[in-house]
């Protein structure tokens, strides 16, 4: 096994992919996280050396604390599972699609990370990145020019559920700057996955997003924490 180890969830496909195939290029030993096995042996198959699968379904508690026991020492956890299951407006939003969109976006980010809090307390430079979206980015939705594909006021569960991983990624960081964390939330950009299909017309390449996630979990001691980037490294503005 590698020295490095780092677990990546929703890793069966899209960036969460691209993300556990960079990092074991890197060097890394990677925790696939998938909630379906046979997707995430596929995954693991693909990806190659360095790869490992992990069942996890961040919704579900029993699923997390049986995943968390599996790992004695963590050095990057990636929050990447997300899911969007509408593109409505508020007031055109029942409480149910914000219910299941925060019980992944948000409590399964709490879930995993304070299940994985004791190993990644045994790494020496522990880092934890939270995949987030640029849509969720306040001062760019109230700005001159909000180029999102989800319109001005579209995907409001989505987008606030993003906007409270946000403010978790302050509080986290806030908590645990004195233990040598980093934690950071990512912009990955407009990517072509099942969950942004109409990002293809931008031509937004996953492996591209999946860069961010990377740099974010290589950070040196004196790389920031508690900030919002996008893949590119620029900050976002919250
Ligand atoms: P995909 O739909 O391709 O991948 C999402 C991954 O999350 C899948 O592996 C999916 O598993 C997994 N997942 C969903 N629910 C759960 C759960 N309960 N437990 C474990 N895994 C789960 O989307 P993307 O790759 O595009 O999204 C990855 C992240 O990037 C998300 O957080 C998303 O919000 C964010 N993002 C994406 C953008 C884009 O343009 N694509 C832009 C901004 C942010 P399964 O295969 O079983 O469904």
């Amino acid at each position: 096994m590698n020295d490095r180890t780092a677990l990546v969830t929703g890793a069966n496909k899209g960036i969460g992919k691209h993300i556990a195939r960079l990092l074991a290029a890197g060097g890394f030993t990677v925790y696939v996280g998938s909630r379906d096995a046979e997707r995430g042996r596929r995954a693991v198959a693909e990806i190659g050396d360095g790869a490992l699968a992990l069942d996890l379904d961040v919704t579900d508690p029993r699923s997390v604390a049986a995943a968390a026991a599996r790992v004695d020492r963590l050095d990057v956890l990636v929050n990447n599972a997300g899911i969007s299951v509408s593109l409505d407006p508020p007031q055109a939003s029942g409480v149910a699609e914000f219910r299941e969109t925060f019980e992944t976006n948000v409590f399964g980010v709490v879930a995993v990370t304070n299940a994985f809090l004791p190993a990644l307390r045994r790494s020496a430079r522990p880092r934890i990145v939270n995949v987030s979206s640029g849509t969720a980015s306040l001062a760019w939705s109230t700005g001159p020019n909000p180029q999102f594909l989800t319109g001005a006021g579209g995907a409001a569960a989505y987008r606030s559920s993003k906007a409270a991983l946000n403010a978790l990624t302050v509080l986290y960081a806030l908590t645990l700057d004195g233990e040598g964390f980093k934690v950071n939330a990512l912009a990955p950009g407009a990517r072509a996955t099942d969950l942004t299909p109409r990002a293809a017309a931008l031509g937004g390449d996953p492996a591209e997003g999946a860069e961010g996630a990377v740099r974010l979990a290589l950070l040196p001691d004196d790389g920031p924490t508690g900030g919002f980037f996008s893949w590119d490294g620029t900050p976002v503005p919250w």
